[in-house]
């Protein structure tokens, strides 16, 4: 059986599946990235939400901004927005249900038009993102946003044809203002350190060169809530679409997988309403920060640090890397002395106990998240990972090497790209040619990778992080066996 809304009566009977009425849910949210992230997480809570019946007007329209959105347009236009959640659990315990929250989607480059209109609806109280860390067009580096993008030079140019993010929000910010609607509030969910505040720096940039006076207004009325989010949630693989079939009868063409730990911590900021998501388990606090930075130096660097070294011993899975002892350790010292001194006390969090549900996160045998996806994109990714932790560690003199091992088989792996047993592996990252270039220099000028000011600032120019570093590029491109300079160290 197809997932559609007509079969929705049916699949009832064997899957949980909404229980509130899709028709009479009004779009209160634009959703910008319908990636796999956000049908696990911000659209499986407002799912539980509308659950309460008590929540019609907050449905979510999807909106994709790239021509790589198509698949996901032409799936969930073809399953009425319709698609299943499949949880899964340590123990081997599936939960599957069928999420509604998502009413319609649009996809920008064949109808611009219908995405700065549903932007602009007075019905829509919040635009939300998940447009991964380069989406935020940002110089890593300098923090600046990046004017030599062409298409944003374009929309600059030509405020009614919008092509990335910033354009989109500008044109519908306008058209409220020019209506005397209120603004919507422009919500990040990304995995960027002060998401909010990030999201505000960059859209204002923007707006200021682009219209000075919709500049003030959006100012004076546009609210960007920072958030820390969680849940980790890997590639869809075919085996899901298979074991939905198997076990159902279900053809769901785009499902999506994730562990059962979920977590949404945001600021109590919104412009224009918001739904009540507290009634479902989002914590909303004053300042969110501590424990972004938590989650961001511990989980997302845990992540990073398991991937890499990962992908050069030849290890497939974060969970493979967990049934590794050596890994196991490494990741538990990285963290113990390199991370957690770097943190601030959280009240009610007990960091140790963290720790080790972060470890039992990543071993969840199901999960089998893959360490392509946990490297991909490292260029935007380690910044805030992992190069924030090593900078104030060296202003502080305490240790970088865990961090500085990483580092360094990171150049290994973006100027060879092959694992210790000469595997190819491929590198996902918009900065995939300067990596390779900068690393390849590095038989003639063992620095040559931490030159590139956008990922390392002047880090190159710390006498004790480039000594240490040389000396972590000389073993490795020695002797390629990662898990034998691992073991050295824990
Ligand atoms: P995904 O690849 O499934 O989806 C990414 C989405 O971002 C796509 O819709 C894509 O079109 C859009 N996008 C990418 N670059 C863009 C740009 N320049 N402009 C506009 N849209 C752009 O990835 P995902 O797993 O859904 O993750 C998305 C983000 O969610 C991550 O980058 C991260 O910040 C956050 N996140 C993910 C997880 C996870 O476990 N997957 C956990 C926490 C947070």
């Amino acid at each position: 059986i197809s997932l559609t809304q007509n079969n929705l009566a049916e699949i009832a009977t064997h899957i949980t599946s909404p229980t509130y009425s899709r028709n009479d849910l009004e779009i209160g949210i634009v959703h910008v990235g319908v990636g796999g992230f956000h049908r696990a997480h911000q659209a499986f809570y407002t799912n539980k939400l509308q659950e309460t019946k008590n929540a019609n007007e907050w449905a979510i329209c999807g909106v994709g901004l790239r021509e790589g959105d198509r698949k996901i347009y032409d799936v969930l236009k073809k399953q009425d927005g319709l698609y299943s959640l499949i949880i899964k659990h340590p123990d081997g315990n599936i939960e599957t249900s069928i999420i509604g929250s998502i009413k319609d989607i649009l996809l920008s480059v064949d109808d611009p038009k219908a995405v700065v209109q549903r932007m602009a609806n007075p019905q829509t109280k919040i635009v939300s993102l998940t447009i991964t860390e380069g989406g935020y067009n940002f110089d890593a580096s300098t923090g600046e946003f990046n004017f030599n993008n062409t298409d944003i030079q374009h929309e600059l140019q030509n405020p009614d044809d919008p092509k990335t993010v910033f354009g989109y929000l500008t044109a519908a910010l306008k058209k409220r203002w020019d209506s005397a609607l209120p603004a919507f509030t422009i919500m990040s969910c990304d995995n960027i350190e002060h998401n909010g505040d990030v999201t505000q720096k960059m859209v204002m940039s923007f707006a200021k060169k682009q219209n000075p006076d919709l500049a003030q207004w959006i100012e004076n009325n546009v609210s960007f809530p920072n958030s820390m989010v969680d849940r980790i949630t890997p590639v869809t693989t075919q085996a899901d679409i298979e074991y939905l079939e198997k076990e159902y009868g279900l053809k769901d063409e785009w499902p999506v997988t994730c562990e059962p730990f979920i977590q949404w911590v945001i600021e109590d900021d919104f412009s224009n309403g918001r739904p009540e998501l507290e009634k479902v388990g989002v914590q909303f606090v004053p300042n969110v920060k501590p424990y972004e930075k938590m989650k961001l130096r511990l989980l997302n660097a845990g992540h990073s640090v398991l991937g890499i070294l990962g992908a050069l011993h030849g290890h497939q899975t974060i969970n493979a890397c967990m049934e590794d002892a050596t890994f196991v350790k490494y990741l538990r010292t990285f963290m113990d002395i390199e991370a957690t001194p770097t943190l601030d006390q959280l009240e009610g969090i007990d960091l140790d106990t963290y720790k080790d549900s972060l470890e039992a996160r990543f071993a969840n045998p199901n999960i089998k998240d893959s360490v392509s996806r946990i490297c991909s994109e490292s260029s935007a990714k380690l910044p805030k990972f992992l190069i924030a932790t090593l900078s104030d560690n060296l202003e502080s003199h305490n240790s970088i090497e865990f961090a500085t091992l990483v580092i360094a088989s990171w150049c290994y792996y973006s100027d060879k790209q092959l694992n210790k047993d000469g595997q190819p592996i491929e590198v996902i990252d918009a900065m995939a040619k300067e990596l390779h270039e900068a690393a390849k220099q590095t038989s003639s000028d063992p620095l040559s990778f931490i030159k590139q000011k956008s990922i390392f600032g002047n880090l190159a120019d710390n006498e004790r992080f480039a000594n240490q570093y040389k000396e972590k590029i000389a073993k490795i491109y020695n002797d390629t066996d990662i898990k034998k300079h691992m073991k050295e160290m824990i």
